[in-house]
């Protein structure tokens, strides 16, 4: 196919009680291609009845899934990645064509997405639970790990592939049947591709149910979903805003919610750090996936005897990258997801301008490209100096003591990720621990993360933890006592 002929649109289904189907009343919505603008797929518009159904599939199919042995449990997931492995070539082209992303991040996604299959493999086999010593004589005391039941996922559409995934592995591996509803942004590599694998995998039907919804549809799905007593907690990752929302749906009901927010993340750059070295991690910090990830760089604080040479080195470095067709292999930036997006980012520049700021590289795009720009001077008052505007700018900013240093970097209601860099490793570990943030990088971006790690926020950032900590968030902890003697009473 050439850039010239327009491919035909490719028709999805949705993942009900292990059957592909349409969307009650077969209405489907088009899921554009963000930088052609072609209609990449029709998917199904769901309605609250599809939700219903995925969530009866998912209610029964639970019993099932969470007596199913450890090792037939293990062998699907380590099939699922296989299968995702096999697939990595296609994924990555169709990721570029619904969510432009460039071919590095697609491929990294697939990476952590086989490592996170694999790893939650060995789940089944943890230790279920621990004994506890009894107060009472002859009372032997056990704490047993259950499933929660059925849980709901909603996933948005930044890192479609590796949250997609993220939404529904660990809530899986402990046991749980899920039903997963994708963002309206990214059906496919957000969640009908979840559905695919783990179909192809084996998977038994209703254990995994994908619903998609049309723009600004997705009020009644989510009344079923948070409404359901049969849905017994919630794996969110999405915006801040969102998140509040839902959390407040779920306390209504006292269920719980595992939140993953946006973030606000500030790298210090101390004046004994290397240059060079600074300027490479920034660039890749700020900027990848054209600034659209919870984790990249959004203000760079350097000391200033530092600040004018990294200056003019970033600038030439940000003026140097160009976005442009993700489906290109050379392109190392894509689009941004949608027009509100380039809208937002657009709206975010200007406000900090007309308080004082100046653009020393980008501030302009072409379509959906949007230059990744470098902002200085920007007044405290402009809400891009402490909220998250998601897409390629950052701001640049000198300091004099690393007190302010650490003020400023704590001056955002965000909490996600941090970065220090300095030649003194334990002076940024010190400082890094006075950053209010889940996760300090001491000479390394604010944005990574691997399968394994504790990934997760602080204040407005949220409060889940991945890695093995999800287990804490999707299973419960019972008490059960065996009395091996008869035992008095006061009655
Ligand atoms: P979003 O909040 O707009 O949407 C996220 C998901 O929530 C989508 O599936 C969307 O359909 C759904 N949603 C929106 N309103 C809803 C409602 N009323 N009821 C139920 N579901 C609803 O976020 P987005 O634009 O898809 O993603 C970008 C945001 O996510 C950024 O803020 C980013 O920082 C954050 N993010 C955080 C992490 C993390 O791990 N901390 C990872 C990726 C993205």
């Amino acid at each position: 196919m050439t850039a010239a002929v327009a491919a035909q649109p490719r028709k999805f289904r949705q993942l009900i009680a292990g059957e592909w189907v349409e969307a009650e009343g077969g209405r489907t919505f088009d899921d554009m291609n963000p930088f052609s603008g072609d209609v990449f797929a029709e998917v199904p518009a769901s309605s609250g009845a599809d939700a219903q159904r995925a969530i009866d599939a998912a209610d029964q199919a639970f019993p099932a899934w969470a007596a199913m042995g450890a090792r037939a449990r293990q062998a699907l997931f380590l099939k699922a990645a296989d299968i995702l492995e096999r697939r990595a070539d296609e994924i990555v082209r169709l990721m570029a064509q619904e969510t432009g992303s460039a071919a590095a991040f697609s491929r990294f996604q697939v990476q952590w997405a086989v490592g996170l299959l694999r790893q939650a493999a060995g789940y089944p086999y943890l230790p279920g639970g621990e004994i506890v010593q009894s107060d009472t004589p002859g009372v032997f005391a056990m704490a047993v790990r259950k499933p929660l039941g059925v849980i709901g996922g909603i996933s948005p559409w930044n890192g479609s592939l590796a949250l997609g995934f993220r939404t529904v592995v660990a809530p899986l591996a402990c046991g749980n049947t899920v039903v997963l509803k994708p963002s309206e942004d990214a059906p496919f590599c957000a969640g009908l591709l979840m559905g695919e694998v783990m179909t192809e995998a084996g998977f038994p039907p209703g254990v995994l149910n994908v619903i998609t919804h049309a723009p600004g549809e997705v009020g009644p799905i989510a009344d079923r979903l948070f409404e359901s007593r049969q849905v017994r907690a919630y794996n969110f990752t999405g915006s801040s805003a969102t998140g509040a929302r839902l959390a407040a749906r779920a306390g209504q009901h006292l269920k719980r919610i595992a939140l993953e927010l946006g973030g606000y993340n500030p790298m210090i750059v101390l004046k004994d750090a290397d240059l060079d070295h600074s300027v490479d991690t920034a660039i890749f910090a700020a900027f990848f996936h054209q600034g659209q990830i919870c984790m990249n760089t959004r203000k760079i604080l350097v000391e200033r005897p530092l600040f004018d040479a990294f200056l003019e080195r970033f600038v030439a470095r940000a003026r140097a990258l160009e976005a442009g067709d993700p489906s290109n292999p050379a392109s190392k930036l894509g689009p941004l997801i949608n027009d509100r997006a380039v809208a937002s980012v657009a709206k975010g520049i200007e406000q900090a301008v007309a308080g004082g700021a100046r653009v020393l590289a980008g501030g302009q795009y072409t379509g959906r490209c949007f230059e990744p720009t470098v902002l200085v001077d920007v007044p405290p008052h402009a809400p891009i100096y402490r909220e998250e505007v998601f897409g390629p700018v950052v701001i640049v900013e000198p300091f004099d003591s690393e007190q302010e240093a650490i003020d400023k970097a704590n001056g955002t209601d965000f909490g996600l990720s941090a970065s220090v860099m300095t030649a003194d490793v334990w002076k940024g570990i010190t400082i890094g621990g006075q950053i209010q943030s889940g996760m300090v990088n001491v000479n390394g971006p604010t944005m990574g993360g691997e399968p394994q790690i504790p990934f997760g926020g602080v204040k407005d950032s949220g409060w889940a933890r991945f890695g093995r900590w999800a287990i804490d968030m999707f299973s419960d902890l019972n008490l059960v006592t065996v009395s091996q003697n008869k035992r008095q009473y006061p009655l």
